[in-house]
């Protein structure tokens, strides 16, 4: 069944195969001498299964990829009043590489154009550039599942030439953001840039921010979750250069694109795709690699403001199981929405009941804002002389705020308690 899917990624690249549209970036000699007909697109689903098609084993620079990775790291290691005094997350509508900050703050504008790459790099921990590069490098590596490299040619290169990055550098050092040397730093950005990855490492990178921060491979947690909420947020606005609104338009992805061809995007919760093309467009994206995300997000509805149906009702059926024991049986993830709709219900029909019982066994996930609802709901109906009891075979409620309300693990047991506190209200 598998090969569906294959074929069906085989034939978007096939379309776009023969497109010489773009030019490779020239900034340094060594990316020139790149093969411009290189092309490959992985696909990393949230279960570890990666779906491969044409040259995804062929090694090209992150470049500005990197830059949203070595964000999170810089949040999950500082935390986030640390790293904001020093990095906004405004888009800038300016080049990538312009040399300027907020003119209030004097801050980098938002961590994916150079000025806030190079700050970001100055905020990983480290005593000197190699500690600080190690923990980039294990850093992505642990996201893409193998151990990366630094291409040799590339980083010289890259060094040897960064004058304007230089200027950001010593720009920002003068308005007080970056602590440290600023050649030393540069030289951990440059290292960064030349990690060498393939299309499954951008995959692989790209859903571990759709899995919240754990890696598909090994299924270990390498970020927060609000960690990775707020990297996809910067990449939404400010990831694929003066095209983001086209981008986020047609695509709908949270994405990063960098000089190198290569392009991560994430489908949160669902999966991450890596592409790859050097041949670039005026704005810096790599021509066929848009193309190609635009096809998939069209043919496989990707777009994640896409509102296929109105979200169906949380309340799966209502019926009374005894006279005054009222049962709710809820289905689906239990959301902010969901628990509103289960405690607007319960409210209204409260005149009808002593007893009412949340049965939750069909549902799969219920966020903490949901819990505190459920618990809030237990709280009224005891105020109203009522109780609120929850079935929950599966344990989804977890032992939070919800362990108030009274938990039993069948219906029988719920019932149960029901009749006895009906006889214990009525004195009997
Ligand atoms: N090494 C490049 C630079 O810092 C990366 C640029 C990019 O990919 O946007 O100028």
């Amino acid at each position: 069944m598998a090969e569906l899917v294959q074929r069906y990624l085989d034939q978007i690249l096939a379309e776009h195969a023969d497109d010489t549209g773009g030019a490779l970036a020239d900034y340094i000699p060594e990316l020139t001498r790149v093969d411009p007909d290189g092309f490959g697109l992985s696909l990393s689903l949230a279960d570890g299964y990666v779906y491969e098609s044409r040259d995804t084993a062929l090694e090209f620079t992150i470049q500005s990829v990197s830059k949203p990775f070595t964000y999170a790291l810089a949040l999950d290691r500082l935390g986030f009043d640390a790293v904001d005094a020093k990095i906004g997350v405004e888009p800038s509508g300016e080049a990538f590489n312009e040399i300027s900050v907020d003119e209030t703050t004097k801050a980098p504008k938002n961590p994916m154009i150079n000025a806030g790459a190079i700050a970001a790099v100055s905020l990983v921990p480290g005593t000197s550039a190699d500690e600080r590069f190690d923990q980039i490098r294990d850093f992505y590596s642990a996201c893409a599942g193998r151990e990366l490299t630094v291409d040799d040619d590339i980083y010289p290169s890259e060094k040897a030439t960064g004058s304007r990055n230089r200027a950001i550098a010593y720009m920002l050092q003068s308005f007080g953001v970056l602590d440290g040397d600023p050649d030393e730093i540069l030289d951990v950005y440059f290292r960064q840039c030349s990690i060498k990855v393939t299309t499954t490492d951008l995959a692989q990178m790209a859903a571990t921010l759709a899995r919240g921060g754990i890696d598909p491979v090994w299924g270990r947690r390498v970020a927060a979750a609000a960690v990775v909420q707020r990297t996809l947020s910067v990449m939404v606005t400010c990831g694929m250069y003066d095209a983001a609104g086209d981008w986020v338009s047609a695509v709908g992805m949270p994405a990063k694109s960098g000089v190198g061809g290569g392009i991560a995007a994430v489908l949160p919760a669902q999966l991450g795709i890596g592409v790859y093309s050097p041949l670039l467009d005026d704005k810096g994206n790599s021509v066929r690699g848009v193309k190609v995300c635009r096809d998939l997000s069209a043919g496989l509805g990707l777009h994640f403001l896409s509102v296929t149906r109105e979200a169906r009702s949380t309340i799966r059926d209502a019926y009374d199981a005894a006279a005054g024991v009222r049962i709710y049986e809820l289905h689906g993830d239990l959301l902010f929405a969901g628990a509103e709709q289960v405690l607007r219900t319960v409210d209204e029909e409260c005149d009808g009941f002593d007893v009412a019982i949340l049965e939750l066994s069909r549902v799969d996930d219920v966020n903490d804002a949901a819990r505190r609802m459920l618990a809030g709901m237990h709280e009224s109906l005891t105020a109203a002389g009522k109780e609120g009891y929850v079935v929950d075979p599966d344990g989804t409620l977890a032992a939070t705020d919800a362990a108030q309300a009274r938990v039993f693990g069948t219906l029988d047991g719920a019932l149960r308690a029901a009749q006895s506190f009906q006889r214990t209200s009525s004195g009997g």
